[in-house]
């Protein structure tokens, strides 16, 4: 039986299941917020420490604070190319907001910019042109 493993929760799930299985960590909670996120599998994460990283942004169209998960943050300090979307959870405006609005509250610098960073420092992880443009289809981000 082949299978494939989910992007989710990284176990190995039989083709056939497969995409109701995907389906079902993307629905949508009331909150507006998805189950679960893409993240790298536990093996491939960062395993920095995350005592210097900034862990929760302020959205500064509407003040409110929120907690980036550790699970993510260990998926793109590893690929800071893994969330192309370039767009944030916020917990006050119960969806999707641009980095660009957000700053993290320990640093004060803004979350595009440091995703920016980021990526500077890793230039190996880049996405070919192919992946960027399917990206700028489906979130109308387009990735330097
Ligand atoms: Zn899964
Ligand atoms: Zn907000």
């Amino acid at each position: 039986m082949s299978t494939e493993r989910c992007p989710y929760c990284h176990d190995d799930i039989p083709n056939s299941e497969f995409s109701a299985h995907v389906r079902e960590h993307e629905q949508l909670r009331e909150d507006g917020q998805q189950n679960d996120y893409v993240t790298l599998p536990p093996e491939e994460r960062s395993t920095q420490s995350l005592t210097d990283v900034p862990q929760v942004y302020v959205h500064t169209k509407c003040g409110t604070a929120t907690g980036m998960p550790e699970e993510i943050i260990q998926s793109y300090l590893q690929n800071p190319y893994l969330y192309l979307a370039d767009s944030t959870h916020c917990t006050g405006c119960e969806r999707q907001v641009p980095n660009r609005e957000c700053e993290w509250t320990e640093t004060g610098e803004n979350l595009q910019d440091y995703t920016d960073r980021l990526r500077r420092e890793k230039p190996e992880f880049r996405p070919g042109i192919f992946t960027r443009l399917l990206a700028f289809v489906f979130t109308g981000n387009w990735v330097k």
